[in-house]
């Protein structure tokens, strides 16, 4: 079953001649065909453009090149519909791209590609990255592999349905409040958030600058830590990314690999904040477990104080609209994409938008030009700001005496298709406790945790457990991460359609 194996298990293969690339693509491609009816995550692929990209790593590895050289040689790899793929449809699961083709390739995309990797697809999404569950995509809804009734998270939720359902190894997203973590936990698959600054941002459609950061989604940590070491690094095209060497995440894995108590001398916050009162019993208890794996892992757990917390939902919801409405509003009917004929141009840019948005881009764009008006820009958005600034620095100080923060990723599992679709703020508690990683520009990573119960209705569903490391503190979380999967196995765990 080629399509079930994992990044590093697919390298050996491929080492070894046990396969060939175009082999891996059309397991891949069969599996789409045989589950994707059902999961509906992908938006549209380029078969033809993937298959001649498996000839050209076949050639490369008939040749001799290794996986040290090109670390995803070979390696299918779905992207989500923000990211510009040359040639190919991009359209943020939003009618008001039309047509529109990139250009260009995305820097991620381009490094991936130097990588070996077969990049393809365009995965669902929740339109311009807004949401919580894939439902405010205006094409189509994308289902939870692991009951076909619920959603998979949003907004990345065809990245993270896709690997679940194993139709792909890899596929990369972007995360701003939670939208990378959100449906990695709630399909089960590990989902990585990188420092800011960590990732270049060049071609991913910007919903909020200063908080948008792409990232992996993937089976295991260490596939993770490869493709995010892939990602990584500065580029002169994004001024935000930073000038520091990308560390080699894999061998920092390794390094403490067959120790009993890999994690000895590590230390983990847990935020008293966070314990609040009627957390959802089974995530509760799904915590609680894995506090005790990382003690006999050898870390010490110990409590910490996150006092601004309570504020980052409201912060966000403050900053993100902003930066939204400013970046959004390049879509006028003139530059890309679709366009409804008006009298004269004012006219044409508001049926344009009028038409072409959904209701929570609008929504969005609404409450972010209303807190950047004259009048309330002082009241809302500068005291945001500075709300933010007082969540980063309660973040620095807890770093101060633990290497990294536990939390759940997720208030509760995957809830039902139309559970919280009229209900914005139902919605928006859902990245609760990721948010603020966001916030604070730090990174984050969910992994498989566990499951609830199975009842006469449900099927067990999937739990992630959040671990938050210092900035551009990845090899760490990466450490700690992939000790807790190893010693727990949560990831060998296959959804029904995988
Ligand atoms: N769910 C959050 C929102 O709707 C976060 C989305 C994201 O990370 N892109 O804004």
């Amino acid at each position: 079953m080629i399509h079930r194996l994992t990044v590093s298990e697919l390298t050996n293969r491929l080492a070894r001649r046990e396969c060939s690339a175009a082999e891996i693509l059309q397991a891949s491609l069969d599996q789409i065909a045989r589950v994707d009816g059902d999961v509906r995550a992908f938006l549209s692929l380029d078969a033809a453009d993937a298959r001649a990209q498996a000839e050209a790593a076949d050639r490369d590895l008939a040749a001799g090149v290794t996986h040290a050289e090109k670390p995803l040689l070979g390696i299918p790899v779905a992207l989500k519909d923000l990211l510009a793929h040359r040639g190919q449809p991009l359209n943020c699961s939003s009618k008001i791209l039309g047509h529109y083709r990139s250009p260009y390739d995305a820097t991620v995309v381009e490094r991936m590609k130097a990588a070996g990797a077969v990049v393809f697809g365009r995965l669902n999404m929740d339109e311009f990255a807004m949401g919580s569950s894939t439902e405010t995509s205006a094409f189509q809804r994308t289902l939870n592999p692991w009951d076909l009734t619920r959603i998979p998270g949003g907004s990345s939720g065809g990245c993270a349905a896709s690997v679940a359902a194993s139709m792909v190894p890899v596929t990369v997203g972007s995360d701003t409040g939670g939208s990378i973590r959100q449906p990695a936990a709630l399909c089960g698959v590990v989902g990585v958030k990188p420092t800011y600054g960590r990732v270049s941002r060049y071609g991913l459609t910007a919903f909020a600058s200063s908080l948008d950061q792409i990232g992996p989604f993937a089976r295991t940590v260490q596939d993770a830590a490869r493709v995010t070491g892939v990602l990584a690094g500065q580029d002169r095209r994004d001024s935000t990314s930073v000038p520091l060497p990308v560390p080699d995440y894999v061998a920092a894995l390794e390094r403490s690999a067959g120790e009993s108590r890999p994690l000895a001398g590590l230390r983990i916050g847990l935020a008293k904040e966070y314990m609040i009162g009627g957390l959802d019993p089974e995530v509760d208890a799904a915590m609680q477990a894995s506090v005790r794996q990382f003690v006999a892992l050898g870390a010490e757990v110990v409590e910490v104080s996150l006092p601004h917390s309570d504020y980052a939902a409201a912060t966000y919801y403050i900053i993100a609209p902003a930066e939204a409405s400013a970046n959004l509003a390049r879509f006028d009917g003139v530059r890309y994409g679709a366009r409804v004929d008006g009298r004269d141009p004012a006219e044409m840019n508001a049926r344009t938008r009028g038409a072409g948005f959904g209701a929570e881009v609008k929504r969005r764009i609404i409450l972010g030009t209303y807190v950047l008006s004259s009048g309330y820009y002082d009241a809302y958005y500068l005291r945001a700001q500075k709300v933010r600034t007082l969540i980063r620095q309660d973040f620095l100080k807890a770093f101060e005496t633990v290497d990294a923060i536990l939390t759940p990723t997720t208030p509760t599992a995957a809830f039902r298709v139309g559970e919280k679709s009229d209900d914005p703020l139902q919605m928006y508690l859902s990245d609760i406790f990721t948010i603020s990683c966001n916030l604070a520009g730090i990174c984050g990573i969910s992994v498989p945790c566990g499951f609830t119960r199975a009842t006469a209705e449900t099927p067990r569903l999937p739990l992630g457990l959040q671990l938050l490391g210092k900035p551009f503190g990845e090899e760490t979380m990466f450490r700690m991460a992939h000790a807790y999967e190893q010693s727990t196995g949560w990831h060998l765990e296959v959804s029904p359609l995988g």
